[in-house]
């Protein structure tokens, strides 16, 4: 792979972000936080890493120390987007609304959420739709039939989208689904909501997917090839640890799931990185700059210096890893 092609995919990442559903409405902060605030939830997805583990239940909720929280943003002098996601689902999390109301003063906040939560309602009413980023309501279909939520679901994402919060549907492209697809199109079409599918990682039928996803099911989900086909790839640059970075439940704040080491807490305080790196892991599931591409773009901008010096170090990665993933047979 020449000089060119890697600049070319690095910028090809960096523009990616219109292609897919989950954009932001706006790109009016500096720093984006992925905060995994708990492992409780109310459902019991059969694609859920943690599938009928009693921890869904009785699992971490720990509540958020505002004051601690909004110190610490202060500190620094950035503007932060906060996305609350789970392990869990987040709107069960004590003080949640009151934590966004705070944050939102000066911050903004996005969800990933399940939207089954009594608390959305109170959410929508009283937050300032220009401080969401977005909400992605995931749609279980399955778990909501089974427990009757359907019509919840429906009223309280058109609620929010009523108050003016920019609001995406999304469901799991879960291989068993398939006959379903367009009962599940048209049930949420006729109430003005378009679902789109995401890809499922995990097994299936003794299948590993992404990677077992056939044409077909390609075609009717409608899943991005772009990401699928980048989902086994060397990812090189990223800005993980420079601008984007995870929390956890005690937040912990470390770069990416694939680097662990932390750089603080959003309670205690936090450094991020002076500079963009090199991913330093063969297989990315999660990269945060497929997610924020806007930070990305403004991470390459920022280290334009580095940026051309480090493409030797990026082919050379990619070369060692289409090696070994060509040594264990799995497919590019
Ligand atoms: S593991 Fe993923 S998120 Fe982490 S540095 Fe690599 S590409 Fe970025």
């Amino acid at each position: 792979m020449g000089k060119h092609t890697v600049l070319k995919n690095i910028l090809q990442d960096a523009r990616s972000e219109s292609k897919h559903w989950v954009a932001d409405r706006h790109h009016n902060h500096d720093i984006w936080l992925h905060w995994t605030v708990n492992e409780r939830c109310n459902l019991n997805c059969i694609y859920c890493d943690s599938h009928g583990n009693p921890l869904k239940k009785r699992g971490r909720n720990p509540e958020i120390d505002i004051p601690a929280l909004i110190r610490n943003l202060e500190g620094s002098g950035k503007t932060y987007k906060i996305r609350f996601t789970g392990g869990g689902e987040p709107f069960l999390v004590p003080g949640i609304i009151e934590a966004c109301i705070e944050i939102t003063k000066k911050h903004y906040v996005g969800f990933n959420t399940n939207l089954t939560c009594g608390n959305i309602r109170e959410f929508a009413r009283k937050i300032d739709p220009e401080r969401v980023v977005n909400v992605n309501a995931s749609l279980h279909i399955e778990e909501l039939e089974r427990l009757n939520l359907i019509e919840r679901v429906i009223d309280n994402f058109l609620f929010c989208k009523e108050r003016g919060i920019s609001i995406v549907a999304s469901v799991v492209a879960y291989p068993a689904l398939l006959h379903n697809v367009e009962k599940y199109k048209s049930l949420f079409e006729r109430k003005g909501i378009k679902i789109n599918f995401s890809y499922f990682m995990g097994i299936y039928d003794n299948k590993e997917y992404p990677r077992s996803y056939t044409e077909e099911e390609i075609v009717r989900f409608d899943l991005n090839r772009d990401w699928l086909n980048k989902h086994y790839s060397y990812r090189g640059l990223c800005n993980a640890g420079y601008n984007a970075a995870m929390v956890d439940h005690d937040g912990n704040i470390f770069p990416c799931e694939g680097r662990r080491k932390t750089i603080g807490n959003i309670y205690r305080g936090f450094k991020f990185n002076e500079s963009l790196m090199a991913c330093p892991v063969n297989h990315c599931t999660c990269p945060l700059k497929q997610f924020d591409p806007y930070l990305f773009k403004r991470a390459l901008r920022e280290n334009s210096s580095i940026v051309k010096k480090m493409v030797p170090m990026i082919k050379c990665a990619k070369s060692y890893v289409k090696a070994e993933f060509a040594k264990r047979r799995f497919r590019l």
